[in-house]
């Protein structure tokens, strides 16, 4: 399908004040769906990117220059830099979870601009995972306002939180990136502030001091992920380094958020054992008592997918070295019918005890929400 004329910032709004300078994001085509321009937080984004050629699209999902051109996968990076795309989401649905958080929300963002190497949300988007921002956010936190407010308040504690029902609102996309884009995460999180029996969280890879401004009053929770720098430096392509993840934390807690740390994925290979060891050491000694105090992790081994490894190995074929371990790995079938490769059950036991005695002797103030 041949992308449709484009437009030019002439068609729309004046443009509001333009992102500052940011290489993660230098924006050069936005593909909109007509619905999503008509929305204001469309506008806003177009305004942050006030240089960028608008192209029309019917949907956000059909885009085959995008995700159906095998041409791109060397261009990866590049894509995720200079694209965004624009639509209004459909399905306004808040599944069960139970593991990290209670429910997942419907994502006010999906694709991400950042690029590691091991990401799962790529998997149904063939070739290429720009941004796609979506516009419709009041819809997305009036169902969300209804949704908490069905749930009445929670009773009982679980492993997501002892007296809050806990909303995933960052699935498919990394919401410090998506707060560079438009104001959808400053809205999230002014929506959970005024929901006492709610808390949204979302895992991220990147330092968005931005985030500090927004008076989150405890009711949102980041997860920081964390890896050895080793490993990072490989699989992380983009994102924050971890010694700016972890001096990050502190500010975050100060400034009203609940901060917790993702140790994942993490990458069996020669040595992993040491240095998560010396990660750990160097979260006990740089984090002050106030983050410690409210401190809890997740672990996750990592999950990898076929399809996936063949797109890395059009662009980045030395991280594959590192997650692509047939020796180790065996195939799952997911629930969705995809082609997933884990740890051998064996091989994974072992290391999730392995990490759980870890952190229990160099960092026992971290409580372990789950290891998996
Ligand atoms: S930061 Fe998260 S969403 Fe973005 S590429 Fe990395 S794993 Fe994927």
């Amino acid at each position: 399908m041949a992308a449709a004329e484009p437009l030019t910032l002439f068609d729309v709004d004046p443009p509001a004040t333009p992102m500052p300078t940011n290489a993660l994001l230098q924006v050069r085509r936005i593909y909109a769906e007509p619905a999503a321009l008509t929305i204001p937080r469309g506008r806003q984004v177009l305004g942050r990117f006030p240089g960028a050629e608008v192209v029309e699209v019917p949907s956000h999902w059909q885009i085959p220059e995008l995700h159906g051109n095998e041409g791109l996968v060397d261009r990866w990076v590049r894509v995720k830099t200079e694209t965004l795309v624009l639509g209004v989401r459909k399905g306004l649905a808040t599944r069960p979870n139970g593991r990290s958080a209670n429910f997942i929300a419907p994502g006010l963002a999906n694709g991400c601009a950042m690029a590691c190497v091991y990401c799962y949300v790529p998997r149904r988007k063939g070739f290429a995972n720009p941004i796609t921002v979506f516009t419709n956010i009041e819809q997305i936190t009036g169902h969300l306002r209804r949704h908490v407010a069905r749930q009445g308040p929670k009773t009982e504690p679980d492993q997501c939180d002892r007296d809050s029902w806990v909303y995933d609102i960052g699935e498919n996309s990394d919401c410090s990136v998506d707060a560079l884009v438009s104001d959808n995460v400053a809205d999230l999180v002014a929506t959970f502030r005024d929901l006492p029996t709610a808390k949204a969280s979302f895992a991220t890879k990147y330092v968005n001091r931005g985030l500090l401004e927004l008076d989150p009053a405890g009711r949102t929770r980041i997860r920081f992920s964390l890896m050895p720098d080793d490993d990072a430096r490989v699989l992380d392509v983009r994102t924050s380094r971890i010694a700016d993840r972890i001096a990050a934390v502190d500010d975050f807690v100060a400034a009203g958020y609940e901060v917790h740390l993702n140790l994942s994925p993490v990458v069996l290979r020669e040595g992993w054992e040491q240095d998560w060891g010396r990660l750990l050491d160097r979260l006990d000694d740089e984090l002050g008592p106030a983050a410690k105090s409210q401190a809890a992790a997740e672990v996750i081994l990592l999950t990898h997918n076929e399809a996936l490894h063949e797109v890395n190995l059009g662009w980045h074929p030395t991280a594959e070295r590192l997650l692509w371990r047939p020796d180790l790995q065996e195939p799952k079938r997911s629930q969705n019918g995809q082609d997933n490769v884990r740890y051998r059950a064996d091989v994974k036991r072992a290391a999730v005890a392995r990490v759980r005695d870890l952190v229990a002797r160099r960092a026992p103030w971290l409580r372990m929400r789950y290891a998996f």
